[in-house]
């Protein structure tokens, strides 16, 4: 027999209005004045961490802060070993990008909480366990959007072991770098390795999440597995032409690097349209020496490629190489480019997707549609994770698809399905046998 909650819809409702509540305090924890703006290692973020410890606590578990700035929590199982269990991981991340919507990382972690309250059963001293062989763990991600240092997912690469020491020297828009910013949190650096976890203390990770897009609102539906996260590929493009007069240079002797750049930018969008699950941006587009009265003579653009499969994407980085060829080819420029980001597309768990359907299933009814199963164009936290121990990952549904945005939404409903099918899931794992 399948695994089931034993819990009232009721209980369940107010823990999916509890969890809007706090979104909305945590939406107040801002350096902006009237947007949400929280970044790693800042008062915000310490504030912050000190209500999900505080959450964290209220529900039963051990809260701390590792040596990143990740906060975690954590239920024991039952037994005088309990403390050395491996740990089933949930949550997600607290900081945010500028003029961020409320939801995006932060309803995962809120969740999590949720689901510890669903699922804790009472120990031997008044305290709370979990019933199963493994503990559970919430951890609120640090720095997933990289919004201060201009690299993400700084929190999870240091649970994931896998921090770069080139790091300690980004900087932020004021100079300031990351080792000094770790002191002035009352970090030291000197200890970052012991934020690392190692493989075997993981059973798993598990993310709920908004969608940030519109598959499932499309859809009609609350609720998809995720198959991967996208591999992605970032690019900064050099145009190359003449600066001239603009009022004396005839068309036949121009090289204007804008007009090559703009070509390049209609080509990005025509080549990714033309394939499928890759998609890609130019974000950024500047001439230069910008005059009014100049030819331009030089351009950059950024070309921001993901895809499901890094050997699609690779493909497509190609053919927009030869178009790139031909294109400045034709216009007597020349283009070169610099490879500024790379990251693999993380597949999640087949166990772990395989549990997070069968809470979806749990949770909805076997009446109803089999979940949708999609990949996420959007970066996670799992990208680092998956370095130690299986992804798996919930996708909410969320309206008109729109995000890092203050219009980013998911309803109440949404969340409440969202954290059953998540508690539904954490059963389903705890019955497969080991
Ligand atoms: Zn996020």
């Amino acid at each position: 027999m399948s695994p089931r909650l034993d819990a009232n819809p009721d209980l369940i409702a107010a823990a999916a209005r509890r969890v809007m509540a706090r979104c909305d305090e945590l939406a107040r924890v801002s350096a902006a004045a009237d947007a949400i703006e929280r970044v790693y290692l800042s008062a915000e973020h310490a504030r912050v961490n000190r209500l999900a410890a505080e959450w964290m606590r209220e529900v039963g578990m051990s809260a701390r802060q590792d040596a990143a700035g990740n906060q975690l929590g954590r239920l024991d199982p039952a037994g005088d070993d309990g403390r050395d269990a491996p740990a089933i991981m949930l949550g997600s991340h607290l900081d945010t990008v500028p003029d961020a919507g409320r939801y995006d990382g932060i309803v995962g972690v809120l969740m999590a909480l949720e689901v510890v309250r669903l699922l804790r059963v009472p120990g031997d001293e008044g305290d709370w366990r979990s019933p199963f062989g493994f503990a559970i763990e919430v951890v609120a991600f640090s720095d997933e959007e990289g919004t201060r240092f201009g690299k993400a997912l700084l929190g999870s690469s240091a649970v994931a072991g896998i921090w770069d020491d080139d790091w300690w020297a980004l900087t932020d828009a004021e100079g300031t770098t990351v080792r000094e910013a770790f002191l002035d949190f009352g970090l030291d650096p000197g200890r970052l390795s012991e934020a690392a976890r190692r493989p075997g203390e993981l059973v798993g990770y598990l993310e709920a999440h908004i969608e940030q897009g519109p598959l499932l609102d499309r859809r009609g539906e609350s609720l998809a597995v995720v198959s991967s996260i996208a591999s992605a590929r970032r690019f900064q493009l050099h145009i190359e032409g003449e600066a001239r007069h603009a009022g004396g240079t005839p068309y036949d002797m121009r090289r204007d690097a804008l007009l090559g750049a703009s070509e390049a930018a209609l080509a990005i969008e025509r080549i990714c349209r033309g394939e499928h699950h890759i998609i890609g941006t130019v974000g950024q587009l500047e001439a230069f020496p910008g005059a009014v009265n100049i030819v331009p003579g030089d351009a950059r653009l950024s070309v921001d490629l993901r895809g499901e499969f890094d050997g699609e994407r690779d493909r497509v980085w190609e053919a927009i190489s030869r178009e790139l060829d031909e294109i400045t080819g034709r216009r007597r420029l020349r283009w070169s480019s610099r490879e500024v980001h790379s990251a693999p597309a993380v597949f999640c768990a087949p166990l772990l997707q395989d549990v997070i359907r069968e809470g979806i299933v749990s949770t909805l009814g076997s009446g109803a549609q089999a979940p949708a199963t999609i990949f996420s164009p959007a970066g996670h936290d799992g990208m680092a994770i998956g370095a130690i121990t299986g992804v798996g990952m919930l996708f909410l549904r969320n309206p008109d698809g729109i995000s890092h945005h203050p219009d980013e939404a998911v309803s109440t409903d949404d969340v409440a399905l969202g954290i059953r099918a998540l508690a539904e899931s954490v059963l389903h794992l705890a019955a497969e046998p080991v």
